[in-house]
């Protein structure tokens, strides 16, 4: 059980106001809030340990160093990679996605496939689109039932020897929908394709294990992981990532330069070009302590009982319609008001003090399926609160009474 009291004291902008009214922060998707010790964690390391990584002889340099190697080692044994050098920094699931996706074209030619699903995020299907421009190679896409799950007879059926790589969300952002990621890896992997799982939502809210998955890439971001923004993970085997060619070249990631040749860098280094998030990096293993700290299996747990609760309050509202009702669904309740613009229900709840996100989420084609503009969307983080869904569902009837 958790103590979310004690919890919500952990994240100081929870104390706000805003427009008068006590912030209630149901846009977890989009981006987490931050926990005071994370907040410390930055402004330690600007004030005691600043200095540029790997290539200073000098302690700060030095500390600098180990405490961002010591950071990929706790993000490694977090989601169980074999070999901390398969734990690649980034600057968010779209630079991991696009950093496989650049450099696959060295495994794709014309007439093959790749393929993504029908409720993926633009991240997971514009670099996709690019590499097949490229390359000749033609895009794939998973279906999806009315209830915003992926449809797994259609997806073998698309499956062939032509298919070279899979990449498919972990959990839908616009939809909440958990996806078989076991079962799309396996059934992907017996074809020869590899796969690239987009764990932008999963990481904030379930413990997963590489090695058990048996993905060929995992990407993720820090800042829904209680991270700070412009941080990132790719998790990639070690057999792909030797395999790929380096995404962007510059200083870090070279063995040796000479005007008639230069020679990469091992792992991970090959694929971290020029000075990083040094910061960032470092203090997103300061994130996921805390997060485990707390428990995934507790945060799972309370966070379950969230979606319960408010997909039970919001769907007594009359003319309510909840867009994606998967069987296995994580903390997101997208919906409509008969007859109301999404954006109009969130500017409403925005004046009561409530954020939720209103729009297409960055997957246009999940809403074209539903044939709707966008959704009402509130994704609930551990640290919110049954009394927060209570007032969602205030400010939701009061926009409903205002714009019929
Ligand atoms: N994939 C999914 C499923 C997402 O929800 C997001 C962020 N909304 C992304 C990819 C892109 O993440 P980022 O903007 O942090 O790169």
């Amino acid at each position: 059980m958790l103590d979310i009291q004690a919890i919500r004291a952990d994240f100081p902008i929870l104390t706000q106001t805003v427009n008068g009214k006590p912030l209630v922060y149901f846009d977890n998707a989009a981006t987490s809030q931050k926990p005071q010790v994370v907040i410390d964690a930055i402004s330690n390391y600007y004030s005691t340990i600043n200095a540029n990584i790997h290539r200073g002889v000098h302690a700060l340099s030095q500390l600098a160093t180990d405490a961002y190697e010591v950071s990929r080692q706790t993000i490694q044994k977090h989601i169980n990679a074999k070999h901390a050098y398969e734990v690649l920094f980034t600057s968010g699931t779209t630079h991991g996605i696009n950093l496989v996706a650049s450099g696959f074209g060295k495994f794709v030619k014309a007439g093959d496939e790749v393929m993504v699903s029908a409720m993926e995020h633009h991240s997971n299907i514009v670099p996709w689109q690019m590499l097949c421009e490229r390359t000749g190679a033609n895009l794939t896409v998973i279906p999806m039932n009315d209830k915003g799950e992926l449809i797994m007879e259609g997806f073998e059926k698309l499956l062939s020897e032509k298919t070279k790589i899979v990449a498919v969300n972990h959990i839908s952002n616009s939809l909440g929908t958990i996806n078989p990621v076991e079962f799309i890896i396996q059934k992907a992997h017996a074809v020869g394709a590899a796969v690239l799982i987009d764990g932008a939502q999963a990481a904030p809210h379930l413990k997963f294990d590489v090695q058990a998955l048996d993905c060929d890439f995992y990407a993720f971001s820090g800042h829904k992981t209680c991270g700070p923004t412009g941080t990132g993970i790719l998790y990639g085997k070690e057999e792909w990532l030797n395999k790929l060619p380096p995404y962007q070249g510059g200083g870090e990631m070279i063995k040796e330069v000479t005007f008639a040749k230069t020679t990469y860098a091992d792992l991970p280094h090959k694929f971290e070009a020029g000075t990083p998030h040094i910061a960032g990096g470092i203090v997103l293993g300061t994130a996921i302590d805390y997060l485990n700290s707390v428990g995934f299996d507790a945060i799972q747990a309370y966070e379950q009982e969230l979606l319960e609760y408010g997909t039970q309050k919001l769907s007594e509202i009359d003319g309510l319609t909840l867009i994606g009702t998967a069987a296995h669904k994580t903390s997101v309740v997208s919906f409509n008001l008969q007859g109301i613009h999404p954006y109009d229900v969130g500017a409403i709840v925005d004046k009561m003090g409530i954020a939720v996100r209103t729009g297409h989420h960055c997957t246009q084609p999940v809403m074209d399926a539903f044939c709707i503009p966008g959704t009402v969307r509130a994704s609930f983080a551990f640290y919110n609160t049954k009394e927060e869904i209570d007032a969602l569902v205030t400010a939701v009837l009061k926009a409903q009474r205002m714009l019929s």
